[in-house]
C-alpha cells in the first residue's frame, strides 16, 4: 500500500473492509489493496464489491492504522473524523478498534500518534468524553457515579450541534491518563450489564476526543475532534431475535427489541451517510440517537471511515452479503 493515500481518494466517506482470518473460503474471496474487490459467492448468484480498500485476512494491525493515520492526524488541524467499525458480531470490530493489549488496534495507535505528533510543547487541549448507545439510551461511561442515562438535546439556536446533558468531558494532559481513562470507561461498559459480551456486542460505544488549540491552526477550525465508533453487531433481527416471540418469553422479547433498535441506528447511520454522500439538501440525523450525536461530526468537510469487518465462513454468507450492500450504499 500507498501511506496517506485515502485523505486524498475523493468524497468524504471512504469504505475499508478487513476480513477475519480463519478458514479461506471459495464463497468469500478477496483482491486486496487500493479500490480492492470482495467477490461473494451467495445462492448461486456472484457479486463483486469494490471498496475504497480491502485489507486481507492476514493484514496486521498496523497496516490498518498505517491507511487511517492521515485521517487521524488532520484532527490537529481543526478537522473532524469519525472512524467507525462495522458488521456482524464475531468478526473483529473490537479486534480492530481495541485490539489485544499485546497487539494494540485503531484506538490506542490513533492516541499514541496524535500525542507523539502534538509533542510537549502544550499549544493543545485534548478533552475526552465516552457514551455508550443501549436500546436508544445514551450513558456516559466516564461518570463519577454509576452510569445514567442521559437525554440529547438541540444545542441553543445560533450554535447549532447537539448537547448531551450531564456528559462529562475529561481534560487529559498526557497519553498516560488517556489510556487509563479509556480502560475505565471499557469496564464501565462491561459491567453495565448483566450478560457482559451480549450487551457489548448489542451496543454503541462512542470514544470522542476534541483537540483545542491555542492558536489557530492551519484548517477549518480551532478544534478538531475524533469519534471513534465501535458499532453493534449488525446482524438482523430475524437471526438475533430468532425464536422469541413465543409469550412469557422475556429474554426472547428483549433480544427482539435490541435487535429493532441496532436495526434502526445502523440503518440510520447508512441513510444519513448516503444522504450525505449524494449532496442531498435533507440528512435524516435525527432518525436515531447515534446519528443525532455525530451530526456535528458528520457535516461539511468532515471524513468519515467505515471499517466494515467480514467473515469468510459459509455459514455467516448472508450476513457478509448484507454488510457489503450496506458498504455499497454508502460508499
Ligand atoms: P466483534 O467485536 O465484531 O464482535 P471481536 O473483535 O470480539 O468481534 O472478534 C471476535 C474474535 O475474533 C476475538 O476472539 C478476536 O480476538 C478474534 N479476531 C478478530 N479479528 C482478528 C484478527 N484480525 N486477528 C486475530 N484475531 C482476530
Ligand atoms: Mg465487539
Amino acid at each position: 500500500g500507498c501511506p496517506g493515500r485515502l485523505l486524498e481518494l475523493k468524497g468524504n466517506i471512504r469504505v475499508l473492509c478487513r476480513l477475519r482470518p480463519g478458514t479461506p473460503s471459495s464463497l468469500v474471496s478477496s483482491e486486496p489493496g487500493p479500490s480492492g474487490t470482495v467477490t461473494t459467492c451467495y445462492r448461486g448468484r456472484q457479486r463483486r464489491f469494490r471498496l475504497d480498500w480491502v485489507f486481507s485476512p492476514e493484514a496486521s494491525q498496523e497496516e490498518v492504522f498505517r491507511e487511517l493515520e492521515p485521517a487521524v492526524l488532520s484532527c490537529l488541524r481543526g478537522y473532524s473524523v469519525c472512524i467507525f467499525t462495522y458488521g456482524q458480531t464475531g468478526t473483529g470490530k473490537t479486534y480492530s478498534m481495541e485490539g489485544p493489549p499485546e497487539d494494540p488496534g485503531i484506538a490506542p495507535r490513533a492516541l499514541q500518534s496524535l500525542f507523539q505528533e502534538m509533542g510537549t510543547g502544550g499549544q493543545h487541549r485534548v478533552t475526552l468524553s465516552m457514551v455508550e448507545i443501549y436500546n436508544e439510551a445514551v450513558r456516559d461511561l466516564l461518570a463519577p457515579g454509576p452510569p445514567e442515562r442521559l437525554a440529547v438535546r438541540q444545542g441553543p439556536a445560533g450554535q447549532g450541534g447537539i448537547q448531551v446533558a450531564g456528559l462529562t468531558y475529561w481534560d487529559v494532559p498526557n497519553l498516560e491518563t488517556l489510556h487509563q481513562m479509556l480502560s475505565l470507561g471499557r469496564s464501565n461498559r462491561a459491567t453495565a450489564a448483566t450478560t457482559k459480551n451480549r450487551h457489548s456486542s448489542r451496543s454503541h460505544a462512542l470514544v470522542t476526543l476534541t483537540l483545542r488549540t491555542a492558536s489557530p491552526p492551519r484548517g477549518p477550525g480551532t478544534a478538531g475532534t475524533l469519534h471513534l465508533v465501535d458499532l453493534a453487531g449488525s446482524e438482523r433481527a430475524w437471526k438475533a431475535g430468532a425464536a422469541s416471540t413465543s409469550p412469557g418469553d422475556r429474554d426472547g422479547a428483549q433480544r427482539l427489541r435490541e435487535a429493532r433498535t441496532i436495526n434502526r441506528s445502523l440503518l440510520a447511520l447508512g441513510g444519513v451517510m448516503a444522504a450525505l454522500r449524494a449532496r442531498r439538501p435533507h440528512v435524516p440525523f435525527r432518525d436515531s440517537q447515534l446519528t443525532r450525536l455525530l451530526q456535528p461530526a458528520l457535516g461539511p468537510g468532515a471524513t468519515a471511515v467505515l471499517l466494515l469487518q467480514i467473515s469468510t465462513r459459509p455459514e455467516d454468507l448472508g450476513e457478509t452479503v448484507c454488510s457489503l450492500k450496506f458498504a455499497e450504499r454508502v460508499g
